[in-house]
């Protein structure tokens, strides 16, 4: 057990300024992966700022016509919302294919964001792992990695980021709005989480003591064709081992406008910009989609245990793809599932 201090932040101003200057402060919400984390001995925070009490719980229209998400709206509130069931049901279908149903009640929208990877050596203090402790090494890359990453890995860390909704919230090019010290800044999804680099125990760009106030999606939800495939161990209660969010324009079988991010297969959810070029003014049919599915996964590395993961993907982004295009997402949308 280790001694640390619990404070309330009163606003979000009284939040900055408790976290401002001590590098061992951390904010908590709905605690389901930050209390674990401390239970198991990889974060030791001497401070616990208690941010549950901030004005963050509203969903509300923007001017520009998108939503903007309160950090602090659970992510079952999210996935129920009616604007969002509406406007992003991918959203939806993302939020309710993570976790279970206890923990959605929880899971805040800012702590989904800053969730820690899975994988099992990050979490066991006995083993060397670069992202819990920089320099000691990664003992994934030569040990059982079933569930790690085949893109973008370094030779520091192979680890993937492991949620669902982020996965949504990249193909639909949300905005991160936070607050620090040095005030108020907004940041595009794909600039928000990080390659693991030589620095692994990075996971974002958000500098020390700055809050998550909100996510802010665009006025494009793709709420006609759309889908979310997730593919895992059990049907629930798992992490992806390969997930794909589509969302489709379509001008009868040719396509607009094609956008899809993968989530785990990299330590951030995975886009590529030059094959979702390669969808536009293509016919929506599986020869585009394997061609796109090909340019995702031209690099891709497989390491002992995981490089099933290569084909699983390809089979995931046709598939998903074509789902998308024949507007039968394959998540229930959230009014489905109770
Ligand atoms: C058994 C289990 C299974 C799960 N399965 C899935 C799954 O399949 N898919 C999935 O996506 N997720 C899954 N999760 C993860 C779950 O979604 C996350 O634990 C949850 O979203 C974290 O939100 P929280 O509010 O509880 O965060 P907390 O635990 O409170 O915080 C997490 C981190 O975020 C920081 N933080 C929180 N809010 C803010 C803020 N506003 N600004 C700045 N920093 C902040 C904290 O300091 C901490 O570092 C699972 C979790 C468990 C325990
Ligand atoms: S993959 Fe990353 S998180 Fe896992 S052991 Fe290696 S450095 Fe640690």
């Amino acid at each position: 057990m280790i001694n640390f201090q619990y404070a309330r932040a009163n606003d979000v101003a009284d939040a900055v300024r408790q976290a401002a200057g001590n590098a061992n402060a951390k904010f908590i919400a709905g605690g389901t992966n930050l209390i674990d984390l401390m239970k198991m001995d990889v974060e030791r925070p001497l401070k616990v700022i208690d941010i549950t009490r901030l004005p963050l719980t509203q969903v509300q229209y923007t001017a520009e016509g998108g939503l903007r998400i309160g950090a602090l709206v659970r992510n079952t509130d999210l996935a129920y919302h009616p604007l969002v069931e509406e406007r992003y049901p991918v959203l939806a279908s993302a939020v309710m294919a993570g976790a279970s149903q206890q923990l959605r009640n929880m899971a805040s929208t800012g702590g989904n964001l800053l969730q820690r990877t899975r994988c099992h050596y990050f979490y066991d203090v006995a083993t060397g792992c670069n992202k819990r402790e920089p320099g000691s090494g990664c003992s994934a890359i030569e040990g059982h990695n079933r569930m790690h990453a085949i893109l973008g890995t370094s030779e520091a860390c192979i680890a993937t980021h492991p949620s669902d909704m982020c996965v949504a919230l990249a193909m639909l090019e949300a905005k991160i709005h936070v607050s620090g010290a040095s005030g108020n800044r907004v940041i595009p999804f794909a600039e928000f989480h990080r390659l693991p680099g030589a620095t692994p125990q990075r996971d974002t760009n958000l500098n020390a003591s700055e809050i998550i106030t909100a996510v802010e999606l665009p006025s494009n939800g793709f709420a006609t064709n759309y889908t979310y495939l997730k593919i895992r161990d059990r049907l629930s209660f798992a992490f992806a081992l390969v997930s794909v969010a589509v969302g489709l324009d379509l001008d009868g079988d040719t396509i607009r406008e094609g956008r899809f991010a993968l989530g785990g297969v990299a330590h951030k959810p995975w886009r590529d910009p030059e094959a979702e070029a390669a969808l536009r003014g293509q016919f929506a049919n599986p020869a585009t989609f394997t061609r796109v599915a090909d340019i995702v996964l031209r690099d891709a590395r497989g390491y002992a245990h995981n490089a099933f993961k290569i084909d699983l993907a390809r089979r995931c982004i046709v598939r998903a793809l074509t789902q998308a295009a024949r507007r039968t997402p394959q998540s229930q949308s959230s009014k489905k599932i109770v």
